[in-house]
């Protein structure tokens, strides 16, 4: 790498840190070009990409049907505004409402807009169909939830950081340990007035915790005893990545409200959706909930393609099997490791958990390595590591990941 090659990576993020708010702190790698599994850095540096924009590049880099369906619309037709009716959106909403198996589709941009979206839905449904009492609805949320970042979301966090000054907060949520059904039942029997059940298949954001096998469908048994919305999402989740095509078939849940976004483009523009069926989503009437952008025909372009690439090219059952290999790799090097700790996670969705307090840098200096190693990964709550590829990765390309990550591992073991 030459001095000026060097200064490139360095110029670009003096910009970011000169003009741009510190919102993020991102690992200091800047990429410029992307394809498949691979990333490019503006020194021309070739990376695996093991975080996939969380999620969101499921169907790999710059997918040539995604960026073909992308382009050809672009020139078409780009945005009406829902004042008006356009000839793509509710071909997506009968592709994804079918492909989903739900009744209907309320498109939206970011997962937060989803999310915020789907809680409406449900506090209208409460006063609507379940009868609780004006502005008495509550909505049970789990410990160490991610759900995004407005004002209503992060009242209900318990992330200090994402909290911290931008009170007050929204009324309405309350929060028990996830993973904890004894809990939910609690809760359920205790307060009339609970409208629904707002949860992540496996929290990804929290260090990829996947609950105990049952909790999802007990819970959903349980919701379905007090009239409560299961709501699911499955932004991070969905659309294939832990191996089957949403998170929640592992147990054979139907969620009431299903919560979709990140892959649902496959990282080509934001799209994210809500989807449920007539009973629930009729609550919603004209003018009552809306986004300028929301169901334009880029978007809708976009996620049919996206949709269309996870069936064609069986991106659930590539992740199902690469994930468990992924895992056996894993735990053989961990079995004789002492600087991590264990490996978890369902299809490609995984974590590993370093040996080391939560509060220290081990994490982030191996994510350092690794992008030495040729491989893109950041550490999620201090000591854990989060693997998810793109899941167009083949067994070979896993293989030789697993070896970046092993050798990478071994320049820390005591
Ligand atoms: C990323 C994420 C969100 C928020 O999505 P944005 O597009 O960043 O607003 C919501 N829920 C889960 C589970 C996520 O992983």
């Amino acid at each position: 790498m030459s001095v000026t090659q060097q200064s490139l990576s360095q110029q670009a993020i003096d910009l970011e840190n000169k003009y741009g708010a510190h919102n993020y702190h991102p690992l200091p790698v800047v990429l410029n070009r992307g394809e498949g599994v691979y990333v490019w850095d503006v020194e021309g540096k070739k990376y695996y990409d093991f975080l996939s924009a969380y999620s969101a590049v499921n169907q790999g880099h710059c997918h040539p049907t995604i960026i073909n369906a992308m382009m050809e619309q672009a020139k078409t037709l780009t945005l009406t505004s829902r004042a008006f009716h356009n000839d793509m959106l509710g071909q997506f909403e009968k592709y994804a409402s079918e492909y989903f198996n739900f009744d209907k589709l309320l498109p939206m941009n970011t997962g937060a807009e989803a999310v915020e979206t789907a809680l409406k839905i449900c506090r209208r449904w409460a006063y609507e169909k379940k009868g609780i009492e004006e502005n008495e609805a509550e909505i049970v949320v789990c410990e160490n939830n991610f759900h995004g970042r407005t004002t209503t979301i992060i009242s209900f966090s318990n992330d200090p950081v994402a909290r911290e000054n931008f009170g007050p907060y929204t009324k309405g949520f309350i929060k028990i340990e996830y993973d904890n059904l004894e809990a939910l039942k609690h809760t359920l029997e205790n307060n009339k007035n609970v409208a629904g059940f707002l949860v992540e298949p496996i929290q990804g954001e929290a260090g990829v915790y996947v609950p105990s096998e049952g909790y999802l469908s007990k819970a959903k048994a349980l919701c379905e005893k007090h009239n409560v919305l299961f709501i699911a999402d499955e932004v991070q989740t969905g659309i294939a990545r832990t191996g089957k095509l949403l998170a929640v078939a592992y147990e054979e849940v139907k969620p009431d409200i299903l919560i979709l976004g990140k892959a649902l483009s496959g990282g080509a523009y934001p799209v994210s959706s809500v989807l449920a069926n007539d009973p629930v989503m009729s609550v919603i009437t004209p003018g009552s909930h809306g986004s300028t952008f929301g169901g334009n025909p880029i978007a809708a372009a976009v996620a049919m393609a996206a949709l269309d690439v996870v069936k064609d090219e069986k991106l659930a059952e590539n992740a199902y099997e690469l994930g468990e290999l992924f895992r056996n790799k894993m735990n053989d090097y961990i079995a004789t490791s002492t600087i991590c700790k264990l490996v978890r996670g369902k299809g490609l969705l995984n974590a590993i958990v370093i040996n080391d307090s939560e509060d220290s840098d081990t994490a982030w200096n191996i994510c350092l390595k690794l992008r030495d190693n040729g491989l893109l990964a950041k550490p999620t709550h201090g000591n854990i590591i989060r693997f998810a590829p793109p899941l167009v990765i083949t067994e070979e390309q896993l293989l030789d990941c697993v070896t970046i990550i092993c050798n990478t591992l071994k320049e820390f073991e005591a």
